[in-house]
C-alpha cells in the first residue's frame, strides 16, 4: 500500500503518469538497475520501427544495440541518434553475419508482413532469439515453419503484441478470470481506420499477405481470445469491397467476422481500412461488462466497466513491451497472455478461416 509501486498503481491517467511512465516505461529507478540487459538490433527501420526505437530509449532491461537495413542514409542517422557502432549494423544480403556478433541477444522484424518468415527463419539460424511484428506470418503454414525453426535453433520467438502488457487491458482480464464479470456471453470488437496513400506496401498483397485483416483486424481477433479467455471453436466471415481500383483481388477493405467459443460465448468483429474511429472493444458477462475505448491504439487506452471507469497508469507500450519481452527472453517470465509463436500460430490458423469462410459463405469449423 505505502510501496511506490502501489502508490502508482493507484494514480488516475493523468498527464503526471505520462509524464513519468515514459521515461522508464514502468520500471524502477534503471540508474539502479544491474540485472540482465536484452541488446536488440531492429530490422525494418520503418514508421513502426522508429517508434519503437524511440521507445527503447526508456527502457532498462533492453537497449537497442544493431541495425538491419537496406538503406545505408537512414541507417547513418540511427547510428547517430541512437549511438550504434559500425560493427553491429547490417543490410538485408549480410545480417546472417550477425551469427558472428556476440553483443547482439535478438533481432526485432518490423518490416512488410510477407518477409517475417523467411527473415525470422535466418535470425533463427543465425543463432539469435526473433522478436517480430503482427502478423506474424501470412498464414498458418508459414507461421509453423518459423515456430520449427527457432526450435532447431534453440531460440525464442516473440511477437509484438503490445497490448498483451498494456495495463487496462491486463485489468479487465484480472477481473474476468476472477469472475466479477460472470460467465462471459460476448465480445465485441471493432478495429479500422481509413488507409491512405493506393501505392503502400500494407494493398500489396505479395507483400501485406492480405488487406485490413492482416493489418488491423488482427487486433479485433487477438482481443476476442485474450477478453473471452478461450480459443475459437468455428469462424462465419463476410467481405464487402466499395473500393475495387484500391483495394484489390486478395487485398480486403472490410471483413466482418463472427467466433464461437467452446463454453457457448460469441464474438462479432470488424476489421476495415475504410473507416476511422474505429478501436473499441466490449466485453459482456452474465454479472458486468467492460469497454475499452481506444482499445488497441497507441493510446492512451481508456476504459470503464459496470463498476466504474478504469484508471490503471498510463504507458508507453513499446516501452513495456519491450522490458516484460527482456524478462521473458533473460529470466524465463511468463506473461498473462501468451506472446509467443504459438499465440501468433493460432491467430494465422483463425484468418485462415475467415478468408475460406468470407470466400465460400461456410461456417469453418476451427481446433487451435
Ligand atoms: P513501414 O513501411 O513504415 O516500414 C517498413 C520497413 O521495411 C521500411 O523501413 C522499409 O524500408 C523496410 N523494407 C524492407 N524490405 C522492404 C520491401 N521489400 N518493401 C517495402 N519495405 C521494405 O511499415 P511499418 O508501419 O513500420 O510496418 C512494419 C511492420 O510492423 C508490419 O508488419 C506491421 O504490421 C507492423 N506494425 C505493428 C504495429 C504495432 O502496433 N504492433 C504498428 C505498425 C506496424
Amino acid at each position: 500500500m505505502n510501496s511506490r509501486r502501489d502508490f502508482l498503481q493507484k494514480i488516475t491517467a493523468s498527464a503526471i503518469a505520462f509524464s513519468v511512465f515514459p521515461r522508464y516505461g514502468l520500471a524502477e529507478n534503471p540508474e539502479l538497475y544491474d540485472g540482465p540487459v536484452l541488446r536488440v538490433a531492429i530490422m525494418g527501420l520503418g514508421s513502426y520501427g522508429s517508434r519503437v526505437a524511440e521507445a527503447m530509449q526508456f527502457c532498462k532491461k533492453a537497449k537497442l544495440v544493431g541495425l538491419i537495413s537496406g538503406t545505408p542514409s537512414k541507417v547513418k542517422d540511427w547510428q547517430q541518434k541512437y549511438n550504434i557502432p559500425e560493427k553491429n549494423c547490417y543490410n538485408y544480403e549480410n545480417f546472417d553475419k550477425i551469427k558472428d556478433n556476440p553483443d547482439i541477444d535478438a533481432v526485432y522484424v518490423i518490416t512488410p508482413n510477407a518477409l517475417h518468415r523467411p527473415q525470422v527463419i535466418r535470425v533463427a539460424q543465425a543463432g539469435k532469439h526473433a522478436i517480430c511484428e503482427k502478423p506474424m506470418a501470412v498464414n498458418a503454414k508459414e507461421a509453423q515453419e518459423m515456430i520449427d525453426a527457432c526450435k532447431k535453433a534453440n531460440v525464442k520467438l516473440l511477437v509484438g503484441y503490445r497490448m498483451h502488457f498494456e495495463p487496462h487491458t491486463l485489468e479487465v482480464i484480472r477481473m474476468r478470470k476472477a469472475g466479477e464479470l460472470g460467465k462471459i456471453l460476448f465480445f465485441q470488437g471493432l478495429c479500422g481506420f481509413k488507409i491512405g496513400d493506393p501505392t503502400q506496401w500494407r494493398l500489396n498483397k505479395q507483400l501485406a499477405g492480405g488487406g485490413s485483416l492482416m493489418d488491423i483486424g488482427i487486433y479485433a481477433l487477438n482481443g476476442a481470445r485474450y477478453m473471452v479467455g478461450e480459443d475459437p471453436i468455428w469462424v462465419t466471415a463476410e467481405e464487402t469491397k466499395t473500393d475495387h481500383v484500391k483495394f484489390k483481388e486478395g487485398v480486403d477493405e472490410t471483413i466482418q467476422f463472427q467466433l464461437g467459443f467452446p463454453s457457448g460465448a460469441v464474438a462479432s468483429c470488424l476489421s476495415t481500412y475504410n473507416m476511422n474511429n474505429l478501436d473499441k472493444f466490449f466485453l459482456n458477462g452474465e454479472k458486468g461488462f467492460a469497454e475499452l475505448q481506444p482499445s488497441t491504439g497507441y493510446g492512451p487506452i481508456k476504459g470503464r466497466t459496470n463498476k466504474g471507469e478504469l484508471n490503471q497508469p498510463v504507458v508507453v507500450h513499446q516501452t513495456l513491451q519491450m522490458e516484460e519481452m527482456s524478462a521473458i527472453i533473460l529470466e524465463g517470465k511468463q506473461p498473462v497472455v501468451p506472446v509467443n509463436g504459438e499465440e501468433a500460430l493460432k491467430d494465422l490458423k483463425v484468418m485462415d478461416a475467415i478468408y475460406e469462410a468470407a470466400k465460400t459463405g461456410k461456417r469453418i469449423p476451427l481446433v487451435l
